[in-house]
């Protein structure tokens, strides 16, 4: 399964001198993430070099920041933005990440957009949650917030709030399906292929993403250093051999109103209406 390249509609002051990756394949992308160093510092050049030793699965250690991003990652919206499905094995995915990782959201939408893509976690989850963060946490300026312009999630503002001091290069991971939102820090993220339920790939094959992330994860969760790791070996993931109806398993949220979410089988044609 390809990754979908996103083209940002303009680039807002702070990605501007990154502008160069934009252009290009995101094969090519993650190739020139991987070789040069002019989008990140040498100080984390430095921490990606420290060598990341396994733990026993047994050892006790304190739990590893993961960033969830939201659109293309565990859903994927409908063309009238007014509802979204949800990626294949979610529910799998959310039990493992709250019992292994603290957990924080962090998408380039609005609020309210925000608010409505997160109505698939329950109530402790939400309780659990670190941190859920939005377009206003980017310090964009007024005209970038509001014209759509193209955005990088930098870690070093979640490592410089207040409380989460614990938490840096060593023992944060992000789960995003752009690696252009990941070009400050990207050793430290996880990119899945973008999931659209209107994709013809996934509705012959179904997806599987989630379970090659939390295997994935399971490893990471051992790491004393994450970005070490990632760097020596970088996540893949597999499209599914056969058709199984599980990987075809949705659900299909309206952000409108308060109605149950519908179990959905992409196995079977979906109503138009919800497309
Ligand atoms: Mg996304």
């Amino acid at each position: 399964m390809r990754p979908t390249v996103k083209k940002p509609k303009r680039l807002c002051s702070a990605v501007r001198s990154h502008h160069f990756l934009y252009q290009l394949p995101e094969e090519l992308q993650r190739r020139l993430i991987a070789t040069k160093s002019t989008t990140y510092t040498s100080a984390y050049l430095d921490q990606v070099n420290k060598t990341s030793l396994t733990l026993d699965s047994d050892a006790k250690r304190k739990k590893q920041l993961l960033i969830l991003d939201l659109n293309g990652t565990l859903l994927s919206r409908t063309n009238r933005r007014g509802g979204m499905y949800v990626r294949p094995h979610l529910d799998s995915f959310l039990d493992y990440i709250f019992t292994h990782f603290r957990v924080m959201v962090w998408s380039s939408a609005q609020k309210t957009s925000v608010k409505h893509m997160m109505k698939f976690f329950t109530a402790q989850q939400i309780s659990q949650m670190v941190l859920t963060w939005d377009r206003s946490n980017f310090g964009l300026s007024k005209k970038d917030f509001n014209n759509k312009a193209a955005t990088i999630k930098d870690l070093n503002k979640v490592w410089q709030k207040k409380g989460l001091h614990y938490f840096d290069a060593s023992n944060t991971v992000i789960l995003d399906d752009s690696p252009s939102k990941c070009v400050l820090q990207p050793f430290n993220s996880i990119h899945l292929p973008t999931f659209d339920h209107r994709d013809p790939q996934f509705l012959q094959h179904g997806d599987q993403a989630l379970l090659s992330v939390m295997e994935y994860l399971e490893r990471i969760e051992r790491q004393t250093n994450i970005p070490n790791f990632v760097r020596k070996v970088p996540f893949s993931w597999t499209i599914p051999l056969k058709s199984n109806s599980v990987d075809r398993m949705s659900r299909y949220y309206s952000f409108k109103g308060v109605d149950e979410p519908l179990e959905c089988d992409f196995a079977v044609p979906q109503p138009t209406s919800r497309i």
